[in-house]
């Protein structure tokens, strides 16, 4: 037996099968945009950990500064003895998010936390319940986030009753085949059939859908969105979890759709891998919930804190958001030279923005075959690739290359994925490629 089978032996003995794991593989090592199994095998991680390693696993900036708040002190709890890095933190994210007016922020630990206060702020600022989110989307796991989540399975089913007051739209884009003007008209049936606009406190968004496929919505839409906020007073919450930190070519998804949101969340790639999210806001709506409302235990915990201001420090020192660009341009350019080889499997829907980059694995009849995108991912892993699947049907093939990686990995991690996307008749661990999505 391998070291990796007798600890998926373990696993399925010792952890619930809820939790899905995308690689029957386990990690030992990592370094930048490299990872090690217990086998000692190496593999290009095309993940990111989920979209949380924009720069890259264990950067030496971001230990350097763990190490130094490690020596200090590792928790004393915000809401006991609050600390200088937090302020610190919340003074740059506050500089740095796209707002015009004054900004404030609070810090939590999960992408969850931050989406679920999100709403709880907007909620207290608007004296409104409702909350409109898009199908397709995705804002986390627990009750309230799992409610605004626009999937039913896994995420959903079986898992109710939910938290009312959350309705969802179509989500427009060329590639979920839903027009804006379906959108709008789904909007109107809501507006007539369930709740009045103006008890809708906010509407949540991510600017590119990420577990639901790395679908890019029409700027038209945030027009629109612009539009309802100038009519009714409804907020507008940008779900920056997976678009945010440079991996689009800006800081921030939303800064590439022509409008100023009123609450942004943030987490994965904040603190390079240590867990941290956050909602900013403009100050007079943050500023809407009474002391003691917010908070929790291990928010903003201070060596998460100190991980997240050498994560700033990096991506601006190192121009993060024009390497991605140039990052995806390369991934396009890649992929672009596919067409019309026979021996792959039929691949469309080229799409994102910057390094946020996915594409469709089709059956013979030009559906989306989710079993075949699985088989693309196991196939990677033998070829030493880490990938993540993703997309309504599981379909899509998503590439969060770290910001930071070499040239020469990228393309590395090119070529395994291209052998991936040949059907082969070797043996492979394919029934441990599950969900794991988001
Ligand atoms: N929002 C978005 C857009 C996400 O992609 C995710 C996680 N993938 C979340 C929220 C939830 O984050 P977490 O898993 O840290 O709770």
């Amino acid at each position: 037996m391998t070291a990796n089978h007798d600890l998926s032996t373990r696993r399925t003995q010792a952890v619930p099968r809820g939790v899905g794991s995308a690689t029957a593989v386990y990690a030992a090592r990592a370094e930048n945009a490299e990872l090690w199994d217990e086998e000692g095998r190496r593999y290009v991680d095309f993940a990111g950990g989920i979209a949380v390693l924009n720069v890259g696993h264990r950067h030496p900036r971001v230990l350097a500064a763990v190490r130094a708040q490690l020596e200090l002190y590792t928790h004393t709890a915000f809401q006991v003895m609050p600390y200088e890095p937090y302020i610190r933190l919340a003074e740059r994210l506050n500089a740095l998010a796209p707002f015009t007016s004054e900004a404030k922020t609070i810090l939590f630990t999960t992408g969850a936390e931050a989406t679920e206060n999100a709403v709880k702020i907007a909620r207290a600022a608007t004296g409104r319940p409702g909350i409109i989110a898009f199908a397709g989307g995705f804002h986390g796991r627990t009750l309230l986030a799992s409610a605004m989540t626009g999937k039913v399975s896994p995420y959903k089913k079986g898992l109710g009753p939910f938290p009312g007051e959350i309705y969802h739209l179509p989500f427009p884009s060329e590639t979920t085949g839903v027009t804006l003007a379906d959108t709008l008209k789904s909007l109107d049936f809501l507006f007539a059939a369930d709740i009045e606009p103006e008890r809708i406190a906010a509407i949540i968004i991510e600017p590119i859908q990420g577990e639901g496929g790395f679908h890019v919505p029409p700027p038209a839409l945030f027009e629109a969105l612009a539009a309802l906020r100038e009519r009714y007073g409804i907020l507008l919450i940008a779900d920056e979890v997976q678009t945010g930190f440079a991996r689009t070519g800006r800081m921030f998804g939303i800064e590439h759709c022509g409008i100023e949101p009123d609450l942004v969340t943030v987490a994965k790639s904040l603190a390079g891998g240590f867990p941290l999210s956050g909602v900013i806001g403009r100050a007079e709506v943050m500023d809407a919930v009474e002391p003691g409302g917010l908070g929790g235990t291990y928010g903003g915990s201070p060596v998460a804190c100190a991980a997240a201001l050498a994560v700033l420090d990096i991506i601006e020192d190192e121009q993060l958001s024009a390497r991605a660009d140039v990052i995806g341009a390369r991934i396009r350019s890649r992929i672009a030279g596919w067409t019309g080889r026979n021996a792959m499997v039929p691949t469309a829907g080229l799409r994102g923005q910057g390094a946020m980059i996915a594409f469709d694995i089709l059956d013979a009849d030009g559906g989306p075959d989710g079993a075949e995108a699985k088989r693309v991912c196991a196939r990677a892993l033998e070829y030493g690739l880490v990938l993540l699947g993703c997309g309504q049907h599981g379909q899509a093939i998503r590439i969060l290359v770290p910001l930071t990686a070499s040239d020469a990995l990228i393309d590395e991690g090119m070529t395994a994925l291209e052998q991936a996307l040949v059907p082969a008749s070797v043996t492979l661990p394919i029934e441990a490629v599950e969900d794991v999505a988001a």
